[in-house]
């Protein structure tokens, strides 16, 4: 088939519904609860595990999570933030939701990365308090060495979430040379996932918080549900009968139905078969681009990297982009910078300010990754895009 039209349009991501998806659904359906009933719990749970943290919050979706994260470590007007520049605007909103200052440092272009040098230098060229956090990003499902991040909060004294939305089974291996899944809970005090559906696991929409912090943990639960809790340990006053809550503070409608929990159940049973079917198509795609000149792939053959996306670059991203599309083939740029969307600009952020953020995005395209992709469909791809720079080399 190499040159003839898929069968099927290529996006750049894709969700994988199964029959027992399919069933799993239907079933909650037939169940006694369709908001609160105990799938959300067994999702909690079953997450947790997977990741390797102590507790798990499901909650409606990922940026949610991230307003809940931001609200739990306190987030207070005019606080200081540091994120990334090429990350989904969420990772940047929690913090303007909470009234706090959004700061970026540039990115390392090997890795698409925050620059772990950059940020130490930013936190160095300021008074200790002057930052309160930190928020690096999992770009792509590549792991950020929290263990260094950690390093550098513990040093300036700052909290970190870490959004992992593009990581669920990816790793970073530390200075003992064990594996640190994202979103453990080991280094950062939070992680954040979404179970968009182009995201490793679907739910509709779905969030999910994984921390080993309980206070944390118990707060969160509190925040998710408008602020009310029914736990008697909790309570400030006597109960006067058996319906007996508090509202304790103003707290959000962020739950995740059973519904959407028992889809994201069922996807979990075969995450790691996605991961697996990921990590394969990535490989094959780096063979095939190795050594093709007119192409770079970003930050190929690394340990741990879980392939939400599969990143090139090329000089002519918006040809690449524009002839792919004649070819039913529907790359995505992922990220404009946060710092050059105009609501950021208006905060005072300008082009220029984060250079190395600014190359990458010119000539950045994610091209089509997702478990259902065939072996025939990934060489149709690459055919289509040697053909293109071959024309352009
Ligand atoms: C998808 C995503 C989010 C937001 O998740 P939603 O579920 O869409 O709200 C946040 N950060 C990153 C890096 C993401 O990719």
């Amino acid at each position: 088939m190499a040159n003839s039209l898929p069968n099927r349009p290529l996006p750049y991501g894709r969700q994988f519904i199964s029959e027992a998806d399919v069933a799993a659904v239907v079933a909650s359906l037939h169940a006694d609860y369709l908001t609160q009933g105990p799938t959300v719990g067994e999702f909690e749970q079953q997450f947790a595990k997977y990741v390797g943290a102590k507790y798990a919050v499901a909650v409606s979706n990922g940026t949610a999570a991230l307003h809940l994260c931001a609200l739990a470590l306190n987030v207070q007007p005019g606080q200081r933030v540091i994120t990334t520049p090429i990350t989904f605007s969420a990772s940047a909103n929690c913090v303007r939701y909470c009234g706090g200052e959004v700061h970026f440092a540039d990115i390392d272009p090997e890795t698409g990365l925050i620059d772990l040098a950059k940020v130490q230098a930013l936190l160095e060229a300021h008074p200790k308090g002057y930052f309160t956090g930190l928020i690096p990003v999992d770009f792509a499902g590549l792991a950020v060495n929290l263990e260094q991040v950690r390093q550098l909060a513990d040093a300036h004294g700052l909290w970190i979430i870490e959004d992992a939305c593009h990581a669920p089974g990816g790793f970073f291996v530390d200075s003992q040379g064990q594996e640190q899944r994202c979103g453990n809970g080991r280094f950062a005090e939070l992680a954040i996932f979404s179970f968009h559906p182009v995201k490793h696991i679907a739910c509709g929409e779905g969030g999910m918080i994984t921390t080993n912090d309980e206070r944390l943990f118990h707060h969160l639960l509190r925040l998710r549900t408008h602020g009310i809790t029914r736990d008697p340990a909790d309570l400030v006053r006597e109960p006067d009968g058996g319906w007996y809550m508090e509202m304790q503070e103003l707290g959000y409608n962020y739950r995740l139905p059973d519904l959407n929990c028992a889809l994201g159940l069922s996807q979990l049973a075969r995450a790691d078969e996605g991961l697996a079917r990921r990590r394969q198509l990535a490989e094959q795609y780096d063979a095939a681009f190795a050594n093709l000149p007119g192409l770079t792939v970003l930050a190929p053959g690394r340990p741990g990297h879980a392939y939400h996306l599969y990143v090139v670059q090329v000089a002519d991203r918006k040809g690449l982009y524009d002839f792919l599309k004649t070819k039913q083939i529907f790359a995505q740029v992922h990220y404009i910078p946060v710092h050059r969307m105009p609501y950021y600009e208006g905060l005072g952020w300008r082009e220029g300010d984060f250079p190395l953020a600014e190359e990458y995005y010119a000539h950045c395209l994610s091209i089509p990754l997702f478990p259902t992709l065939t072996d025939e469909e990934q060489a149709y791809v690459v055919a289509c895009i040697k053909e293109f720079v071959s024309v352009e080399g």
